[in-house]
């Protein structure tokens, strides 16, 4: 994901992903930019599903991208926050990681990755 993503991200989600602490202690966000909305949503409503129940805990270890899908690690969840999680998860599964487009499980340089058909400059 480009900086400029990832630094709005940190700055709509501070007490999630930053940007306050040490750089050290803020998690890393290694996906593509097609996941961004998907990444804002989600972070929105663990943090919404953690204020309401004044969780202070919930703390998001690593974010990034496996076998073309999104991989969400966090602790504190509640179960409402983990079906929010395997949501977003499986949703990522079918939208194109480059562009945001409905897309599928695709083969690319060995990898498998979530991909748009309709942009060949993906593949
Ligand atoms: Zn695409």
């Amino acid at each position: 994901m480009r900086k400029e993503l990832i630094d709005e991200l940190r700055q709509r989600h501070p007490r999630l992903l930053g940007p306050t602490g040490e750089p050290a202690t803020q998690p890393s966000i290694l996906c593509g930019d097609g996941w961004f909305n998907l990444l804002d949503c989600l972070c929105g409503a663990v943090q919404a599903g953690a204020d309401a129940k004044g969780n202070e805990d919930v703390r998001v270890e690593e974010i990034k991208s496996k076998y073309g899908s999104l991989r969400f690690e966090a602790y504190g969840l509640s179960p409402a926050e983990d079906a929010q999680v395997a949501l977003a998860e499986a949703l990522s599964e079918r939208t194109c990681e480059e562009c945001g487009a409905p897309g599928s499980e695709r083969g690319r340089d060995g990898w498998v990755s979530t991909l748009c058909s309709n942009n060949s400059a993906h593949s």
